[in-house]
């Protein structure tokens, strides 16, 4: 239906120690063959210390697995104890990084501003950007996803010019669905990512819209990935849980 290679970004959180990161990757880069990671661009986010072996790994055997962090700091440099600046992760060759996970919202109280801040500061890095939208279980239970998921990529996408946006990327990850076991359904995704893309179009254009790819998140497992690959406006997967199984996320890969 689009030109869009499907992406598959594997969400570790706070899991693995850099040793288990490398062999993680090395499971994925091996389990999967060429031609299948041709067809979808399989990308890791492990935590910041993971991130220089993970470079390492792939550099060394130019392995076809994109990498970047979970997080990026709205600063350049300087007095910011504990975080870590786009340009820090640009020289380890991130290609992404998750900004407004709702973990991140709802812990560290990231709002709209952050998370807009933090996309900006991606892009001026030359990183991707993967912007997270996503309603809670009361928004959805009042029928108002579309309106919630589609005024924070709004706001995430304020001020960010068409030649970045374009190739940013979009994960709608209804935050009643993370972690739980609770998937949304293969049309309530579609609901969601079709208005995301549409917003996209008021937004910018219809050619920028049409390029853009829109990924769910969401308790995404091997046997409900197909499903919703299979929809029109989704363009793959941020996966949580199944991305620390080196099987489990290779088979949604394959399924995208
Ligand atoms: C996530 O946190 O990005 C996520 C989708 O987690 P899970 O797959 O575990 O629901």
């Amino acid at each position: 239906t689009s030109g869009r290679r499907p992406l598959v970004a594997g969400n570790w959180k706070m899991n693995l120690t850099h040793l288990e990161a490398i062999a993680l990757v090395q499971k994925i880069a091996f389990t999967l063959n060429e031609k299948e990671l041709t067809a979808v661009e399989a990308a890791v986010l492990p935590p910041f210390v993971s991130i220089r072996g993970v470079q390492t790994l792939i550099d060394g055997d130019q392995l076809d697995v994109a990498y970047g962090a979970q997080d990026i700091s709205v600063h350049d440099s300087g007095a910011y104890t504990g975080e870590v600046s786009g340009a820090m992760l640009a020289k380890l060759g991130c290609r992404y990084a998750v900004v407004g996970h709702s973990e991140r919202r709802e812990y560290h109280h990231e709002d709209d501003a952050t998370v807009n801040a933090k996309a900006k500061a991606a892009f001026k890095n030359g990183i991707v950007p993967i912007v997270c939208v996503g309603e809670g279980l009361d928004v959805r239970e009042a029928d108002s996803q579309v309106e919630h998921c589609t005024a924070q990529l709004t706001a995430a996408m304020e001020g960010i010019p068409a030649d970045q946006a374009r190739n940013v990327v979009v994960a709608y990850e209804p935050v009643w669905a993370i972690g739980t076991g609770k998937t949304a359904t293969p049309e309530d995704a579609q609901e969601v990512c079709g208005a995301l893309r549409d917003k996209l179009t008021d937004l910018y254009s219809g050619d920028l819209a049409d390029a853009v790819r829109i990924i769910y998140g969401g308790s995404v497992k091997p046997d409900n990935a197909a499903a919703l690959a299979a929809q029109p406006d989704v363009d793959g997967s941020l996966v949580g849980g199944a991305s620390l199984d080196g099987e489990q996320f290779a088979a949604i890969c394959r399924f995208a």
